[in-house]
């Protein structure tokens, strides 16, 4: 509705970044407008208000900016998913392959407790890749992933099929 077309109309398409080919969906556009940024939030935190969410997770860098917020207005843990040798505690972590790359994840040991009930976010799935690699990982350590949260889906690339049964909730899909 207004809310997701305020959002939609915030992002910007960057052509040919990281790479030729690629359009890439710029949310840096959608944090200048305050008000679309605030819907966004809007609608993630309504989205789990309710379903007994005891953690948010986060994926570097573009989770960092989106599931903070979540995880104040629900008042639970927020965990960073980061990109490899930046956690200084002991680590658990998992490979995966993106669009552009293959990569890894960290998580610190004990951030998430055992039966703990996470949601995942982030600020766009493509393959799914990555938010497959979250759920392992958060299941490695003994969370239960409840669901995984993006702004934006790029529904041409099938990553909620990827993900099995792991439920997926986008505000947005950019064909
Ligand atoms: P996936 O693993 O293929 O689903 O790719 C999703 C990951 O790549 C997320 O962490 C995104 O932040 C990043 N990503 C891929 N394409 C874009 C894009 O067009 N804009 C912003 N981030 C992107």
């Amino acid at each position: 509705e207004a809310k997701k077309a305020a959002i939609a109309g915030a992002i910007r398409e960057i052509p040919d970044f990281p790479k030729k080919g690629i359009m890439f969906q710029d949310v840096s556009t959608l944090l200048l407008d305050p008000v679309a940024f605030q819907y966004a939030i809007d609608l993630l935190v309504e989205r789990y208000r309710g379903m007994d969410v005891q953690c948010i997770a986060g994926f570097e860098a573009r989770g960092f900016v989106f599931g903070p917020p979540v995880a104040l207005a629900l008042k639970v843990p927020f965990v960073m998913l980061r990109k490899p040798g930046k956690l200084p505690g002991e680590t658990v972590g998992e490979e995966y392959i993106t669009e552009y790359s293959t990569d890894r994840i960290e998580i610190h040991t004990g951030a998430v407790k055992p039966g703990q009930r996470v949601v995942l976010v982030d600020d766009l799935v493509a393959t799914g890749g990555t938010l497959l690699a979250g759920a392992n990982l958060v299941r490695k350590v003994g969370g239960v992933v409840v669901e995984a949260a993006c702004v934006i889906e790029l529904p041409s690339l099938h990553g909620r099929k990827k993900l099995g049964d792991l439920p997926l909730y986008t505000l947005i899909d950019i064909d």
